[in-house]
Formats: C-alpha cells, sequence, structure tokens
C-alpha cells in the first residue's frame, strides 16, 4: 500500500488520457464512474462495442485497493489482461486452468498491493478459499461482466452467477457494477434481484447501431441464398446463425466444398476444436463461421462485417446480440434473416417439450415478438429499438423496409389461380407440389397423380417459384388457404377463399420482394 500512498489521486479524465489514451468519455462513463467512485452499485446497460470496460477500469485505477472483475470466459480475460499490461497497467488474472504456482504469485502481488485489477472466474471467485482470501485484502470494486448470465431466460446461463450475491452479503461496503448488453426488462430485473444491487445507479444507453444494416429476406433455397450472399462479399469476415448443430455442420460443409474458407462452431465439438475455430476467427485466418448460439460471448472481434441468420432466432434479445456482433468498429455491416413463416410453426411446436409451464410461456411470449418482427413490413430499426423502450420516431433509412419500401398489387388474379389449383389437386398437396402444379414442372410425381391433364397445370408459368411461394404464404397470412399439419401440410381452402374465388372483392398483396432474382431463378426451375 506504501507504493500508492505517495501518488496524488487523479481524475477520471487524467486516466483516461494517461492510460487509455483517449480525449473524452463516451455517452454515459462519466457518470457510472462516478457512481463507482461515490461507493454507489450501479447497472451498466451499454450495447455490444459501448465502452464497458472503461466504466470499472477507470476507478480501479483511482480507487484505493483491487477491483475484482467477474468474467465468465477465459479467453475474454486473458484478452484484458493482456491490453491492460501493455498499457502499464498492473492486471492479473485467476482461474482454475492457472498452473498452481501461477497462482501463487498472483495471490503474492495481491498481497503487496501490486495489482489492482485482478480477474476471476465465477466458480473461482465463490470457493471458500478465495473469499477468504479477499477477505484480508482492501477491496475497491466488483464488477460483474456479462452480467445477464444470472438470468434464467437467456442461453447465457450461468448456475455460478445466480450464487454472486454471496459476495454481496460478504463485503457488503464495496460497490458492485454489473454490466451487460442484454438490453430487455426482465433481464434487468433479474440482475438487480440476483446480485441484490443496492439502490443501484442504472445507465441505458441507446441500443441504437446505425451502421449495421438490418435485412430480413425470404427464404426459398437458403443455401442457394447464401452463396450468391457471400460471394458479393469478397472475402469479408462474418458469422452464420442456424438453430441445429447438424444444420451448422451442413452448411459449414458446403461453404467448403463451395470454395469458402469457413468453419463449423456448435457446442457438440470438443474445447480444442472450438478454441481452433476461435481465435483463427479472430486472427482473419478463418473469414466465415456457421455457428450456433454457443458461439457468442468473447468474440471481441471488430471487423465482422456480416452476420447471417440461416434460420430465424428464439427471440428478438437473441437476434440483438447476434446481429450486434457486426460492426463492432463502427464502420458498415450488414445484419441478414432469411425468413420462412413456416419456420414459426416449427419453432412453436419444440416449445411444447418445455414441461416448466412459467418458463414455456416465456419463451412463447418471447418468440411472439422476434415472429411479428421477422413478418413486420416497417422499418426493422424502429421496431427494435421500440422492443428495447427505446422510442424512436422516425425510420432509420439503413434497412430493407426503408431502402426498398413493401408495395402491393392487385392480387385477385394470382390468388385466383393459386386456389384453383389446391381445389383441383383435392387440397391433398403441400406449398411446394402446387408451386410445381402452377410453373406446369414436369416431374415424375405430376405425372404418376395424372395432375399434368388439370385445367391449371402450367397456368402460372410466368411466374418464378419465388414468386409463387411468397404468394401462397401470403394467402395462408391472410387466412385464404390453411395448412392441415397432420396430413403433410396439405393446403386446404377456407371458407374466405370463395369471396376471392367469385371475384368478389380485389384481394391486395404484397409485391414479392425477390432479390437478385435473376441470378438464382435458374438454379431453381
Ligand atoms: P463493450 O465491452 O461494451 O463491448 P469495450 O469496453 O470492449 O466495449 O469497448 C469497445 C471499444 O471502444 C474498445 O476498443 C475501447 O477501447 C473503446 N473505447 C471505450 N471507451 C472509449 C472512449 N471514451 N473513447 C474512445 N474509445 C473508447
Ligand atoms: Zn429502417
Amino acid at each position: 500500500n506504501t507504493a500508492m500512498s505517495n501518488t496524488p489521486v487523479r481524475s477520471p479524465q487524467a486516466v483516461l488520457k494517461q492510460v487509455f489514451g483517449y480525449k473524452d468519455f463516451r455517452d454515459g462513463q462519466e457518470a457510472i464512474i462516478a457512481a463507482a467512485l461515490d461507493g454507489q452499485d450501479s447497472l451498466v446497460l451499454l450495447p455490444t462495442g459501448g465502452g464497458k470496460s472503461l466504466c470499472y477500469q477507470v476507478p480501479a485505477l483511482i480507487l484505493d485497493g483491487v477491483t475484482v472483475v467477474i468474467s465468465p470466459l477465459i479467453s475474454l480475460m486473458q484478452d484484458q489482461v493482456a491490453q491492460l499490461r501493455a498499457l502499464g497497467v498492473q492486471a492479473a488474472y485467476i482461474n482454475n486452468s492457472l498452473p498452481f504456482e501461477e497462482q501463487q504469485a498472483v495471490y503474492q502481488q495481491l498481497h503487496y498491493g501490486q495489482i489492482k485489477l485482478l480477474y476471476v472466474a465465477p466458480e473461482k471467485v465463490l470457493q471458500h478459499e478465495f473469499l477468504e482470501r479477499l477477505s484480508h485484502l482492501k477491496l475497491a470494486l466488483f464488477a460483474i461482466d456479462e452480467a445477464h448470465c444470472v438470468s434464467h431466460w437467456g442461453h447465457d446461463f450461468r448456475p455460478h452467477y445466480c450464487r454472486l450475491n454471496e459476495l454481496k452479503q460478504r463485503f457488503m461496503h464495496v460497490p458492485m457494477m454489473a454490466l451487460t448488453a442484454t438490453a430487455d426488462k426482465a433481464t434487468r430485473y433479474d440482475i438487480i434481484e440476483q446480485l441484490q444491487l443496492n439502490h443501484p445507479y442504472v445507465h441505458t444507453g441507446s441500443f441504437d447501431r446505425p451502421n449495421i444494416r438490418y435485412t430480413i429476406e425470404e427464404k426459398f433455397k437458403p443455401m442457394v441464398q447464401l452463396l450468391r450472399y457471400l460471394k458479393e462479399q469478397q472475402n469479408q469476415s462474418g458469422i452464420i446463425y442456424c438453430t441445429s448443430r447438424k444444420r451448422v455442420d451442413d452448411v459449414a460443409e458446403k461453404l467448403a466444398d463451395a470454395g469458402f474458407n469457413a468453419a463449423a462452431y456448435h457446442a457438440g465439438m470438443s474445447n480444442e476444436q472450438r478454441q481452433f475455430v476461435q481465435s483463427g476467427f479472430a486472427r482473419d485466418d478463418i473469414q466465415i463461421v456457421v455457428a450456433t448460439v454457443a458461439f457468442g460471448m468473447g468474440i471481441n472481434k471488430p471487423n465482422v462485417r456480416f452476420v447471417v441468420h440461416y434460420d430465424i432466432p428464439k427471440s428478438i434479445e437473441a437476434y440483438y446480440q447476434e446481429t450486434g456482433r457486426a460492426g463492432r468498429d463502427g464502420l458498415a455491416a450488414e445484419a441478414i434473416m432469411y425468413f420462412d413463416p413456416a419456420d414459426i410453426g416449427r419453432v412453436r411446436r419444440f416449445f411444447e417439450d418445455i414441461e416448466d409451464e412459467q418458463r414455456r410461456r416465456v419463451e412463447e411470449q418471447r418468440f411472439n415478438a422476434m415472429a411479428s418482427f421477422a413478418e413486420a413490413q416497417t422499418c426493422r430499426r424502429q421496431i427494435l429499438l421500440n422492443y428495447f423502450s427505446e422510442y424512436k420516431r422516425e425510420t432509420c433509412g439503413n434497412c430493407d423496409i426503408c431502402l426498398n419500401p413493401p408495395t402491393s398489387f392487385d392480387g385477385t388474379l394470382v390468388a385466383q389461380q393459386a386456389l384453383s389449383c389446391v381445389y383441383r389437386a383435392e387440397q391433398r398437396f403441400g406449398i411446394g407440389y402446387i408451386v410445381e402444379l402452377l410453373r406446369g414442372a414436369n416431374t415424375s410425381r405430376i405425372r404418376d397423380n395424372n395432375h399434368h391433364q388439370l385445367s391449371t397445370y402450367g397456368i402460372g408459368k410466368e411466374h418464378s417459384v419465388e414468386f409463387w411461394l411468397s404468394i401462397l404464404r401470403q394467402l395462408i397470412h391472410q387466412g385464404l388457404l390453411s395448412q392441415d399439419i397432420t396430413q403433410g401440410s396439405s393446403l386446404r381452402l377456407t371458407e374466405a377463399a370463395r369471396a376471392v374465388l367469385k371475384s368478389e372483392y380485389a384481394l391486395q398483396l404484397a409485391e414479392p420482394r425477390l432479390q437478385a432474382k435473376h441470378v438464382y431463378q435458374d438454379k431453381l426451375a
């Protein structure tokens, strides 16, 4: 402690400049730091790349004693400690994978007051022996990074995080700062409750990521759509999220076959394999990672240029977190999602297996919000920000809807063609087959059914496969067709279809949004 006593207390501004080399604080940082210096608990909600680390690093360098940072990922700790040391800051980390001698060396330094920032894994910090050691030290602050891990609702849940309130009970007078990039209200509430934050100062930053362009594309043949997109990306870095491990392996393999520098990442792989992919991606040795949600926290890569959702995510939080990994450097980046309305039903069926009733209901509600986001035809960013209670009046000008507003047309004729086709085929067939009939495809299935003799066979051949898929989906959506899941998803006319067939009114449909249709129409036909 003698080392510190002669140094005059520095101001946050001076530390920012002298240690980190930055001129100004970002939105919110100054007040958060002031709260910590005042000994107040705080909850910091800032988007990815918003500058959370500085919020506890600056107080750590001003306050007397050691700041303990709890972080869920070893790789994250190592990175941060290395960066701090490069700036001349006395920082160290401790976790159970560190050799015994090295742990001892850190304890020595702690004892002599030679460490200002100590990064620890949650399971380590809760060990009796470790708590004992802490009680002999002068503690400045606890910083709980990725604090949303306390929440049962997200997929990042860590049981040890729930026990971190033991720190609060044991070291009542040490302020605690909880930090996260997850913005939804249930999670905020969970964090304050679980960590028992005492009248915390809460800072909610803007969650807008203006440099990310949001696009939701109707899903037709996603692999073809993906390949077309990637070919335009010229070796930029990106992540492709899929919902299942099997799909991840499958997509990664196809991309590799197509000559892309792509690797798979999911929880079914060994630690070494995953580590290899993550660090290869960080070093730009791997251009594209195809991953499940397991690829998440700890991706600090600034130059991720695109994030593609091959399937619809389970919640807006997940979508926001995952797309938020793009463009951390502030340069233009893209978030693309392939959306097939039929996936909504598929995901919903998956929730039926959740036994805990309350949990099932929460999951369903969160997914409903995601589904209506995907189906909406208004500015994507507005919906996202409103969801996080950040009301925004203006449309953004940087999403597919703003850049290419949807248009509608009188769809009576095409609807009649589609509906009659369903009717002539005796309401026994699914979407794909009806599209083939409409386009007059020459398949053995059609010939076996003698359907090439139908009067409606080929009545819509001037339109593409995607056009008809989009129209049929809209007819389902508008309640003119229903889909019988028990009968191989066969389409049936509803009562409401009658009025359209009789031309009783003009049916408005959205012009199908077929990006770059000329590029891949041929391959699909
Ligand atoms: P988060 O943890 O919120 O995702 P980081 O703490 O990693 O974000 O910060 C993101 C980047 O912004 C880092 O490179 C950091 O050094 C930089 N940064 C943070 N605060 C400032 C500031 N006041 N001025 C300039 N750069 C900053
Ligand atoms: Zn917009």
